[in-house]
C-alpha cells in the first residue's frame, strides 16, 4: 500500500530516505491568488555534502542493481506515484498556475514516462565479432547525477530526468526551482518507501543552491533544463571540473503554416498550444508564419476561436486554458512585451491586457498582427499569451526566416501536401519537427535542442546514454595459456 502523502507539511529535504529539517525556511505563493503556500526547507552547503556522499555511497550497489530490479522499483514508484496523483495534481495547479486538467495531463505524460522508462536498457553493441576478438561499447552509468527542474513543468521534467538516471544505474539528486518547490519535494518523500538510502534524493533551497551543485566534485552529470543564460552559467560552472552535462534551454518556434490548409481543422490545434500553459512552455509555437493567400482568414478565424475558446483565470475554474504567470519576475518580464505593443507601434488582432497583479499574475491573450521580423516579440521567447502571427509566400523565405534565430528547439509545417511539407520540414534547425502538428513528445523519442536551444538530448535510448560513458571493451579470444 503507497504511502499518502500530506501536501501541507514538508518536514525536510529527502536525504538518504529521511527527512532532514534546515534552520531557515522560505516559501512560495499562489500565483493565482499571491498568497503564500506552505514553508520549504532552505539546503546548506552541508546538506548538499551530505547528499552527495550519501548517493556516492548507494552508487555502488545501485550500479550493481541488475536492470530487472532496477525496473521493478521504477514501476512500484510510479504505481505509488500514481496513488497520491489527486494530491499532487492540486498541488501543481496551486504552486505552479497551470489549470488543473493540465497538471492531470502532466500526471499522465509522467506516469506513461516512468513506465516505459522502465523498460528501456541501453545494451552494449557488438562492434565486431570475429573468431580472434569480440569489441562491444558498453555504457556504465557515470556516478552522481543532479536534475536541476524549471519552474514551468516540474512534475514530468523532474521524473524525466530522474527515470533515465535511475535506470541507467546512476543515483540522482533532484533540485526544483525556488518558484515550484512543492511537488518535487512531494516526489521525494514518495520515493523514500520504494527506493534503497540516497538512490534518489531531492533538495529544496535558495538561488545558491543551483551554483553549489554544478560546482560539486562529487557529482559527476548535471542535467538541466532552464533558461539560456543560466544554462551556459552551468556550462561554464560545470567546465570546472569536467562534469558531463545535458542542457534543455529555451526556444521560439517557428509554425509554418502553408496556403492548403483546412483552417477549421489544424487552427484549434496551432492556438491552442501556442497559449498552452500561458506560453510557459519551451517547445510551443512562438511565431506563426501563415501564407499571405489565407493570411487574413486565419488571423480573423484565429482571434475569433481565441476569444470564445481561450479563457483565462484562475487554475481551479473550468474551462481555463490561460492560468496566471507564475511569478512575479516572469510576469514583469511578460508585461514588459504587452507594453511594447504601444511603444513599438505594433498591430494587435486581439488586444490582451495584464490584470494588476494585486489578485494573481493574469495576463490575457494578446495575437499580433504581422509585426516586423526583427521586432522583440519575434525575435525573444515571451513565455507569456502573446504571439505573433506574420505573412510568407515562398517556401525558401519562411524557411530562411524559421532558421534565423539562435534558437533551434522545435518547429513544425503545416500541409495537406505531405511531400512539399516533409522537404520543408527536411530544412529546419530544430531538435523535433512536426508535419501537421506541434509540441509532441514521447518517452521514447530523443528531445533537445539545435543551437543555443540544447546540448544533447533527453529521453529515447539516445538520452539515456548521455547518463552513461562509453567503453570500448576489446575482448581477445586467444588466452595466452
Ligand atoms: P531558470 O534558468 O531561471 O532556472 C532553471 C533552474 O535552474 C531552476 O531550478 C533554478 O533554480 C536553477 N538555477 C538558476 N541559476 C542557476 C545557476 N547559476 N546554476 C545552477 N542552477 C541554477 O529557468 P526557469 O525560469 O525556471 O525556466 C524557464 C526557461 O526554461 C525558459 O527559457 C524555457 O524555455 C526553458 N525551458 C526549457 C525546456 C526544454 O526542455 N528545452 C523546458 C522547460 C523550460
Amino acid at each position: 500500500m503507497a504511502s499518502k502523502i500530506n501536501i501541507e507539511t514538508y518536514p525536510g529535504n529527502i536525504i538518504n530516505n529521511e527527512f532532514v529539517s534546515t534552520p531557515t525556511t522560505r516559501h512560495s505563493i499562489d500565483p493565482a491568488t499571491g498568497k503564500p503556500l506552505y514553508e520549504v526547507p532552505v539546503a546548506r552547503k552541508e546538506d548538499l555534502d551530505a547528499a552527495v556522499k550519501h548517493a556516492r555511497a548507494s552508487f555502488k550497489s545501485w550500479s550493481a542493481t541488475p536492470f530487472e530490479d532496477r525496473s521493478k522499483l521504477l514501476l512500484a514508484y510510479a504505481d505509488a506515484v500514481e496513488a497520491n496523483r489527486t494530491d499532487l495534481e492540486r498541488l501543481q495547479t496551486m504552486e505552479q498556475g497551470k489549470p488543473l486538467s493540465l497538471a492531470q495531463t502532466e500526471v499522465n505524460m509522467a506516469l506513461t514516462w516512468l513506465r516505459q522508462f522502465a523498460t528501456m536498457e541501453v545494451k552494449s553493441e557488438i562492434i565486431e565479432d570475429t573468431a580472434e576478438r569480440t569489441i562491444y561499447s558498453t555504457f556504465p552509468p557515470l556516478g552522481v547525477c543532479a536534475a536541476i527542474v524549471p519552474w514551468n513543468w516540474p512534475i514530468l521534467l523532474g521524473l524525466g530526468k530522474v527515470g533515465p538516471a535511475l535506470m541507467t544505474g546512476n543515483t540522482v539528486i533532484m533540485k526544483p526551482s525556488p518558484y515550484t518547490p512543492y511537488c518535487n519535494l512531494k516526489l521525494g518523500e514518495i520515493a523514500m518507501s520504494i527506493f534503497p538510502p540516497g538512490v534518489f534524493q531531492v533538495l529544496s533551497g535558495d538561488d545558491s543552491l543551483g551554483p553549489w551543485i554544478t560546482e560539486h566534485p562529487g557529482i559527476d552529470m548535471v542535467s538541466f533544463t532552464g533558461s539560456i543564460p543560466t544554462g551556459k552559467r552551468v556550462a561554464a560552472s560545470c567546465a570546472k571540473t569536467l562534469k558531463r552535462y545535458v542542457l534543455e534551454l529555451g526556444g521560439n518556434d517557428a509554425a509554418i503554416v502553408c496556403d492548403d490548409v483546412d483552417i477549421s481543422k489544424c487552427l484549434p490545434k496551432i492556438t491552442t498550444l501556442a497559449f498552452l500553459n500561458s506560453g510557459q512552455i519551451c517547445m510551443l509555437p512562438k511565431r506563426i508564419y501563415i501564407h499571405e493567400k489565407i493570411y487574413d482568414q486565419f488571423r480573423d478565424a484565429m482571434v475569433e476561436f481565441t476569444k470564445n475558446n481561450i479563457k483565462t483565470g484562475g487554475g481551479f475554474e473550468a474551462d481555463v486554458v490561460v492560468g496566471p504567470i507564475q511569478n512575479s519576475m516572469q510576469f514583469d518580464l511578460v508585461k514588459d512585451m504587452y507594453s511594447q505593443i504601444d511603444k513599438a507601434g505594433w498591430k494587435t488582432a486581439l488586444d490582451g491586457k495584464a490584470r494588476d497583479g494585486a489578485e494573481g499574475y493574469f495576463m490575457e491573450p494578446a495575437i499580433i498582427d504581422n509585426p516586423p521580423e526583427a521586432s522583440r516579440i519575434v525575435v525573444e521567447e515571451p513565455f507569456g499569451p502573446i504571439v505573433p502571427i506574420m505573412k510568407w509566400s515562398s517556401d525558401d523565405d519562411v524557411i530562411e526566416r524559421a532558421n534565423a534565430l539562435e534558437t533551434g528547439l522545435g518547429a513544425s509545417v503545416w500541409s495537406k501536401d505531405l511531400v512539399r511539407a516533409e522537404k520543408m520540414a527536411r530544412q529546419l534547425s530544430a531538435g523535433s519537427v512536426w508535419v501537421n502538428s506541434h509540441f509532441d513528445v514521447a518517452p521514447n523519442v530523443p528531445f533537445g535542442g539545435h543551437k543555443e536551444s540544447g546540448i544533447g538530448m533527453e529521453w529515447g535510448i539516445e538520452g539515456f546514454k548521455h547518463y552513461t560513458n562509453t567503453r570500448s571493451l576489446w575482448v581477445w579470444k586467444k588466452t595466452f595459456d
